[in-house]
C-alpha cells in the first residue's frame, strides 16, 4: 500500500485565494493517496473555503487559526501558527501509533507554488527527511542541496548561505514516523529570523548528513516557488454595483 502524502497548506483570504486553491486542487487530484490539510489564517472557517473543499473531490481536513496581529508585519515569517496547527492535527490523529505509524509523508505546500506530479513520486519514498531543488527562489533560478556520494554536503544558494539548512519550505518532506517520534518539533516565532523557519524546524528532527536527496541527486527542479502578482482592483465600483453577487 502507498504511504499517504499529507500536504499542509496555510492559506488566507485575498482576491486570488480561490484561483490559487483551484490550481492546487487540480494538481492534488492527480495524486493517489493524498490527504490535504488546509489551514485558514482566520478566526473561523470561511464560507468560500468550506464550499470550495466540499466540491474539490479530495480527502481533506479543514482547520483554521488566526495569526496574532503582532506577527502580521513585513519581514516576519508567515503561516507559523497554521503549519503548527497542521502538525498538531497529524499528531492527534496518529496519537496511538508512536511505535509503528501507518506509512505517511508530510510536506508543506504553500498555496501559490507550482508542483509537478513527479515531485509526489519522489517524496513518497521518504524514509526520514528528504530534500530536492526548488525553482525560482532565493534570488536565483533555483536553489539546491549539493550532493556527493549520495549525501548532502552543502547548499547551492545565493541568499544567507549561513543557514544550516539553506532550503525553502517547498524543498523537503518528512516521514510521519519522524513527526510522531519528535512530538515537540514545531515552527517557532521566538527568535526566528527571516528565512530561518525551515532550518529551525529541520534541526529539531534531523541532521544534514541524514538527509535523503531526491530528484536525481538534487539535479532536477520539480517544484517552483512561484508568486502571484497582486491583482489590480482599481476599477471596482463604489456605486452601481453589479446586480448579482458573485464569488470570485
Ligand atoms: N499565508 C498565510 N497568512 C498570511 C500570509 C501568507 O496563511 O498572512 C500563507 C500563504 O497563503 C502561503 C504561505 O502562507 O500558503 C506562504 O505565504 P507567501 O506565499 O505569501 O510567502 P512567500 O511566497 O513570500 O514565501
Ligand atoms: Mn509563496
Amino acid at each position: 500500500e502507498l504511504p499517504t502524502i499529507y500536504a499542509i497548506t496555510p492559506t488566507y483570504s485575498r482576491p486570488v485565494q480561490k484561483a490559487e486553491l483551484t490550481r492546487l486542487a487540480n494538481t492534488f487530484r492527480q495524486v493517489a493517496q493524498l490527504h490535504w490539510i488546509l489551514v485558514e489564517d482566520a478566526a473561523a472557517r470561511s464560507e468560500l473555503v468550506s464550499r470550495f473543499l466540499a466540491r474539490a473531490g479530495l480527502p481533506c481536513t479543514h482547520l483554521h487559526v488566526p495569526t496574532p496581529r503582532r506577527y502580521k508585519r513585513p519581514g516576519l515569517p508567515r503561516a507559523t501558527e497554521q503549519r503548527n496547527a497542521g502538525l498538531a492535527w497529524l499528531r492527534q490523529r496518529h496519537r496511538h501509533q508512536h511505535q509503528r505509524a501507518q506509512p505517511g509523508v508530510l510536506f508543506f505546500a504553500d498555496d501559490d507554488n507550482t508542483y509537478s506530479l513527479e515531485l509526489f513520486q519522489e517524496m513518497r519514498t521518504t524514509r526520514k527527511v528528504s530534500v530536492w531543488p526548488v525553482g525560482l527562489v532565493g534570488g536565483r533560478r533555483y536553489e539546491r542541496p549539493l550532493v556527493e556520494n549520495g549525501k548532502v554536503v552543502g547548499w547551492y544558494t545565493g541568499w544567507r548561505a549561513d543557514r544550516p539548512f539553506a532550503i525553502d519550505m517547498a524543498g523537503f518532506a518528512v516521514s510521519l514516523q519522524v513527526i510522531l517520534s519528535n512530538p515537540k518539533a514545531v515552527f517557532k516565532r521566538r527568535g526566528s529570523q527571516p528565512g530561518m523557519q525551515e532550518s529551525d524546524f529541520l534541526k529539531q528532527i534531523t541532521t544534514v548528513e541524514e538527509l535523503e536527496p531526491k530528484a536525481s541527486n538534487c539535479t532536477k527542479v520539480l517544484v517552483w516557488h512561484t508568486r502571484t502578482e497582486k491583482v489590480n482592483l482599481a476599477n471596482e465600483p463604489k456605486y452601481h454595483l453589479d446586480t448579482v453577487k458573485i464569488e470570485v
